[in-house]
């Protein structure tokens, strides 16, 4: 008999796991989200997928390259799918080095890398002038390029996977916000036997809480607290009169700041990393942007023209005093897990959480629970 799957939260994380659950006909799949998709930290996102680039080892190492993978096939899935396009750079990501930092570790870093099979690339100053004669080398001591990382927009692919999720007979509803969770006691364990919303209950054989920092109440609701806190981020879009080259070039990191390249003449900037401190209200700094937006023009002066034509900020879901993401059965219950507090890394990480959420559902179904 099919099974009801509910899953609260309709960010890129929610969006993935609806999409990869969908494949499966025993599936019964409904998406709650109190508001429109890719509203929420996702609709602020730059998209970067950070994989073969970043230091991470072991599982945190490969759930990215995983999704990279996934992303590589289900891009123009969803593209072939809805008719629309998303826009995925596929030009690799290159950070850049700067005077001071120890280009020692980027080495051991390729060299690692080469020995997992994947290619990481170390360019000089002279290769960089030449690929990117946009940049401003002052300070910049060298760079690395990996050709098989990615940058998507965030928005653009969620969108995508509802409406390809929509068509494999997934049900939204949108502006439905989970306001109770009723529960029944089995075998001494926990179960959610409903959802509801002010609109109408939702029975549930599995619930998946992929609601962001709405993750928070949710579980608190369930007498299982998990603190999820925001961290502010700011970016912004802005337009060039002459785009920076004729030729398509990977998003370009330096001190932590991203430029990414929209197309045309227009790229995103950013991204500021703003803490709570104490209960404070966190809102965004006007000092804390300068820095990054000063960072970007170091790097590439051509933006001093620039037109801002929008700025704003998000909220990453950063949970408290533990690893994100979580992606775990809530403890106490047998059939609610939780998918949430992916930080800084949503996006990335999104198609590799949806695998292990369907891998927790398939498990049980194959025991037969
Ligand atoms: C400026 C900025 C730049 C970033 N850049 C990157 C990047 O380059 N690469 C990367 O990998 N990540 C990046 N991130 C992080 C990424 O955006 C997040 O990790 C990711 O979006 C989290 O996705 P999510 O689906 O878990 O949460 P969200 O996108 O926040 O979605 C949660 C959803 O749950 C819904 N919800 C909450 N409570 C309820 C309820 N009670 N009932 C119904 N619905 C509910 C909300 O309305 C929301 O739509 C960035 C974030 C920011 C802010």
């Amino acid at each position: 008999m099919a099974q009801n799957v509910v899953v609260v939260g309709c960010g890129v994380v929610g969006a993935a796991i609806a999409y990869t659950l969908s494949q499966n006909s025993q599936l019964n799949i409904t998406v709650l989200d109190q508001q429109l998709p890719a509203r929420a930290s996702t609709g602020a996102a730059l998209g970067v997928l950070m994989g073969v680039i970043s230091h991470k080892k072991g599982n945190a190492l490969q759930m990215r390259l995983r999704s990279i993978q996934q992303y590589n096939e289900w891009i123009p899935q969803l593209e072939a799918a809805t008719g629309r396009p998303i826009l995925y750079n596929r030009q690799g990501l290159l950070n850049l080095c700067f005077e001071g930092e120890d280009l020692t570790t980027w080495q051991a870093l390729a060299t690692l890398r080469e020995q997992q099979g994947h290619t990481l690339n170390l360019l000089n100053c002279a290769e960089l002038s030449n690929r990117y004669p946009f940049l401003n080398l002052a300070r910049v001591i060298g760079a690395v390029h990996a050709p098989s990382d990615r940058q998507v927009d965030p928005a653009a692919l969620t969108l995508g996977l509802v409406e390809a999720a929509r068509q494999r007979g997934v049900t939204f509803h949108w502006e439905a916000a989970v306001n109770d969770i009723q529960v029944a006691a089995d075998n001494g364990s926990g179960h959610a036997v409903r959802v509801k919303t002010s609109a109408q209950p939702f029975p549930c054989d599995w619930l998946v809480i992929a609601a962001g920092l709405g993750s928070t109440p949710l579980t608190q609701a369930l007498q299982q607290g998990v603190e999820i806190r925001p961290v502010l981020g700011q970016a912004a879009r802005v337009k060039l009169p002459e785009p920076l080259s004729l030729s398509d070039f990977p998003a370009i990191s330096g001190e932590d700041t991203h430029l990414v390249p929209l197309g045309g003449n227009q790229y995103w900037v950013g991204a500021t990393v703003e803490m709570p401190t104490g209960d404070a209200l966190l809102e965004a700094s006007e000092l804390v942007w300068k820095q990054v937006w000063q960072r970007a023009i170091a790097f590439c002066p051509a933006l001093e023209q620039a037109t801002v034509l929008q700025q704003w900020s998000g909220l990453r879901p950063r949970p408290v005093g533990r690893p994100a993401p979580i992606i775990e059965r809530l403890p106490g219950y047998d059939n609610v897990i939780l998918a949430s507090g992916h930080y800084r890394n949503g996006i990335v990480l999104a198609p590799a959480t949806a695998e292990k959420v369907q891998q927790m559902i398939q498990a049980d179904a194959l025991l037969g629970v």
